[in-house]
């Protein structure tokens, strides 16, 4: 109770009151008994100066043992109050309360002493003779310039203190009074004064408690007023201050969330505090099994462990590319120690590097397989060049042979050049396609039946299967056909003798949830984004593509099987894929798994293409 303020101002103000009744009591009552005092004396020296004056000529000063108490006794009476008369050499010679013959000389009592040097003397003072305290008032018996003995009056102090007492009793009862109405004047004016701090006490609390929005209207002008409008004040700041914070860590958080750079921040006991969704991505774990759990425990992989490591031992930046084991992934690691904040703390930022290392991979495949195709037919050239200049020029018919082989190595070069040059042209944009809707049987018809002759000769069965509902698409004719050709003219080249290849087109329709109608095929849902489309599949039963190659037989150069692809240039299918891609379409191929089904039926490849219906 008494730790709040009101009380804390009230207890003050009521000790405060306490003290000053008390010394007010002590000062009045001082006061009063020295008036009293003063009072007594002046009427005790009247009295003692009345009987001196009375006494000048009584004889018995003079004889040696006067005796003057029958006149002491009848002072004492009239002036009640006691009365010595004591001699020049200080023997009592009348005494009116006591026995004057046991009393010892009194030349040396202090009211004696100064009644004979100034002419009047006073003292208060215990006396042993009557047992309390007295005021003696003396004054010197004087006969013109003789003085004849002291005349001296005492009453005892008694009374004065009954009468102080009295009015000290007075006193106090009015001072309880009033300390009284003081009290409750003071608890008044304590809960007057602590109000508004109580009040300001209680928002502070809001806000302490998180909310911003708490204010008190000041009501007053004082300091008090002053106090509330500043934390209002402060509270509008703080808001605004919390609030641009927020939006900050809103944005930071954007930032990170959207950012394709992987981010984990780890703080000095190696506990991963932040980690954001690409990271999540590039490691293949989850937000709930990676926050406040160690690094290593996290990211299972020892070489960015290694490199955290070295960072918080040497506190310094370490870069390292570190192919993840079991995805294929290839990163960039850098952890840096992050300064600004607590020691220990690292910044570990995992750069994807994997589609730049396959792009790279792809550029240098791209040089030494063109290195490659290009070495093979000049060799032959400069060899028929050679056997030309050696002799066989001498002999016409062979020279005509060399002649004919040159040419034909030179149009292989050619070819290989216009499709690489058409290749760059289509990938660069800078073959416009003619597009206008044209019926799917424009599209596979042509090149089919112009390769038919080819495909009899090679001993194979060709079929067309196109389903009666086809819708026309929007497409380049002549492009699309040079698709086909293409696809037609692989399945020719890698099938054997006897095998069938067979040429079909039907709709398709995907859900946005990933189901194909008709569920005959067996699609996977990231093939084709939800929609209409039109398939066309080349199927034939071939010698098949083995599974590492189906996912690169679409690049440059690429050739699954070199021995068969019978001087093939390796550009078809990425000019294929190019065309498709050009149309808003897909190409992918299938084959079963040769390598491990090589007795299998039905072996083959079956090369899709998906144009969407517009
Ligand atoms: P090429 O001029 O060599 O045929 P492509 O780009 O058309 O070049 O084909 C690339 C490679 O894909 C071929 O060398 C071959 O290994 C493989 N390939 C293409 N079509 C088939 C198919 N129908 N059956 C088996 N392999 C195929």
């Amino acid at each position: 109770m008494f730790r709040s303020i009101r009380w804390r101002i009230a207890v003050s103000y009521i000790l405060l009151i306490l003290v000053v009744m008390f010394g007010l009591v002590v000062y009045l009552s001082d006061l009063v008994r020295k008036d009293h005092l003063a009072n007594l004396r002046s009427q005790l020296t009247a009295e003692a100066q009345l009987m001196a004056d009375a006494l000048a000529s009584a004889p018995a000063w003079d004889e040696p043992d006067g005796d003057l108490d029958p006149v002491a006794h009848r002072y004492a009476e009239q002036l009640s109050a006691r009365v010595t008369l004591i001699g020049v050499d200080g023997t009592v010679l009348g005494e009116s309360h006591e026995d004057r013959r046991q009393m010892d000389n009194h030349l040396y009592r202090p009211e004696v002493q100064q009644a004979l040097a100034t002419g009047q003397g006073s003292s208060i003072r215990f006396s042993r003779t009557v047992g309390y305290e007295m005021m003696y008032v003396a004054v010197p018996v004087t006969a013109g310039e003789r003085v004849m003995g002291i005349a001296r009056v005492a009453l005892p102090l008694r009374q004065i203190e009954a009468n102080v007492a009295r009015l000290r009793g007075t006193i106090l009862v009015a001072m309880l009074f009033t300390a009284l109405g003081a009290t409750l004047l003071a608890l008044h004016i304590a809960e007057r004064t602590a109000r508004p701090v109580r009040r300001l006490t209680d928002v502070v609390q809001r806000m302490a408690a998180g909310d911003l929005s708490a204010r008190l209207l000041p009501t007053t002008r004082d300091e008090v007023g002053t106090l509330t409008r500043s934390l209002n004040q402060m509270a509008d700041r703080l808001r605004k201050t919390v609030n641009t914070l927020i939006e900050e860590r809103g944005r930071l958080a954007a930032v990170l969330d959207n950012m394709a750079d992987g981010v984990v921040i780890t703080d000095s006991e190696g506990c991963v505090r932040l980690i954001n969704p690409a990271a999540l991505r590039l490691l293949g774990i989850e937000a709930e099994t990676s926050l406040d759990r160690s690094l290593a425990q996290v990211i299972r992989d020892h070489n960015i462990i290694g490199l955290w490591q070295q960072c918080f031992e040497q506190g310094e930046e370490q870069v390292a590319p570190v192919e993840m084991d079991r995805r294929g992934t290839f990163l960039q690691v850098i952890v840096t120690p992050l300064r600004d904040a607590e020691t220990g703390a690292c910044l570990v930022i995992l750069q994807d590097l994997t589609r730049v290392r396959q792009l790279e991979t792809v550029r240098r495949d791209f040089i030494s397989n063109i290195s490659h195709e290009l070495r093979t037919p000049l060799a032959s050239l400069k060899a028929l060049v050679d056997t030309l200049r050696d002799g066989a020029l001498e002999d016409p018919p062979a020279a005509q042979r060399f002649l004919d082989r040159m040419e034909v190595e030179v149009d292989a070069l050619t070819q290989m050049v216009q499709e690489l040059l058409e290749l760059a042209r289509i990938e660069s944009g800078q073959v416009p396609l003619q597009l206008a809707l044209v019926a799917v049987a424009d599209i596979v018809l042509p090149p089919v039946e112009r390769l038919r002759p080819q495909a009899e000769r090679a001993g194979l069965r060709l079929t067309i299967d196109l389903s009666p509902d086809l819708p026309p698409i929007l497409a380049d004719a002549q492009r699309m056909q040079q698709v086909l050709t293409n696809l037609v003219h692989n399945a020719i080249k890698f099938t054997p003798a006897d095998g069938q290849i067979r040429v079909s087109s039907f709709r398709l329709r995907v859900s946005s949830d990933g189901e194909v109608q008709p569920e005959t095929l067996n699609l996977k849902p990231e093939m084709l984004p939800p929609g209409e489309w039109v398939l066309i599949a080349v199927q034939d039963t071939g010698v098949g593509i083995p599974a590492d190659d189906i996912p690169r037989i679409f690049e440059r150069f690429y050739k699954a099987d070199r021995a068969r692809s019978g001087g093939g240039t390796g550009l078809g299918l990425a000019i294929a894929k190019h065309i498709v891609q050009a149309h808003g379409g897909r190409i992918w191929a299938e084959s079963p798994s040769i390598t491990l089904r090589a007795s299998v039926e039905g072996k083959g490849s079956t090369f899709y293409v998906a144009l969407p219906v517009p």
